[in-house]
């Protein structure tokens, strides 16, 4: 390991070898491990009507809990995970584990008919072979209604493969199964492909949020990306919610959901289990 070697272990990599490609190399070999050892497991953060204040689902987000139960987040080794295409396996198992525990929820008695889970898939997971079989058999193996499972893409996906994409991203939808864009604006879509795609909801990236600002001129692009989403029937989810200034502007510009840390962070399964027996005594 480099840092044992100490201050010398630069001597060993020439010119055209970085450190990080041993770090790198490391982190692949703990990931490989991480999934034989089936060390990940999903947070769910709210998401919530700006109009009525109350939740109408959850995204699921992925965390690593290494033996010593550090928590390393996504952030850190799903790009990784991406390129080395162990976002495969990975991705199978949190479309399963998503499933999974909606049916305990709905089991025990917490679940509402309207709400959902959103499962973040990457686009190496739509050029693997039958990914849409995959969902599938997630959903029927614990007897669920599609519509409480929803998928969000991001817009890279749109400059891939255009046929086989929207033919999966159509079975989906004919399925049942809600697509949503995510980081809306921070990648490269054209908005041609925006219209050839399936898509139910667009959630718009937090970086164009203001977090303070009340100056109007500083809020038209989020203006206009929910008008854009609303022309092109979509619902719109705005990003990372930190401030009641955000929540009422949002609100203002007619903007359907919010998520971030206003309302929750990401939750562990039981607090997320605790919100919503919450919501079920107040339903
Ligand atoms: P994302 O899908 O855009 O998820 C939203 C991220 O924003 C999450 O980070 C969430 O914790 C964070 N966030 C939520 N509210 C706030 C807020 O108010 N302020 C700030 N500053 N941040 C907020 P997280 O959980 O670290 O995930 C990062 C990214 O990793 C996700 O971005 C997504 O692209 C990817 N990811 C997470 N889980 C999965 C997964 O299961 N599969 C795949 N393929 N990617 C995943
Ligand atoms: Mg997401
Ligand atoms: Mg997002
Ligand atoms: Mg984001």
């Amino acid at each position: 390991h480099a840092k044992r070697r100490g201050k010398n272990h630069h001597q060993l990599f020439d010119s055209t070898m970085r450190p990080v490609d041993e770090c790198q190399f490391q982190l692949e070999m703990d990931l490989r491990r991480a999934i034989d050892r089936q060390e990940f497991c999903l947070y769910y953060q709210p998401i919530v009507c700006l109009h009525r204040g109350t939740i109408t689902g959850f995204e699921s987000l992925v965390r690593w809990k290494t033996e010593g139960d550090r928590v390393i987040s996504p952030g850190k080794f799903i790009p990784l995970a991406e390129v080395t295409g162990l976002i495969v396996t990975i991705g199978e198992w949190v479309i399963d584990e998503a499933c999974r525990q909606i049916k305990e929820w709905q089991t025990d008695g917490l679940w509402l008919d309207s709400l959902y889970v959103n499962v973040n898939v990457a686009g190496r997971q739509f050029s693997q072979a039958g990914l849409v079989d995959i969902i599938i058999q997630s959903l029927q193996r614990h007897h669920l209604a599609p519509s409480y499972f929803q998928v969000e893409i991001t817009e890279g996906l749109m400059m891939e493969n255009l046929d086989s994409v929207v033919r999966q991203l159509c079975q989906l939808q004919e399925l049942g199964v809600n697509l949503c864009i995510d980081d809306f604006g921070t990648g490269h879509s054209s908005l041609s492909r925006l219209q050839l795609f399936p898509i139910d909801t667009l959630k718009i990236d937090r970086s164009f949020i203001p977090l303070h600002s009340q100056v109007e001129k500083d809020w038209e692009l989020v203006k206009s990306i929910v008008n854009l989403g609303h022309s092109l029937s979509m619902r719109v989810v705005a990003e990372g919610v930190e401030t009641v200034e955000q929540q009422q502007k949002l609100q203002e510009l007619g903007c359907d959901y919010g998520q971030g840390y206003l309302f929750a962070k990401p939750l562990e399964q039981e607090a997320a289990r605790e919100l919503l027996y919450q919501l079920k005594i107040k339903n």
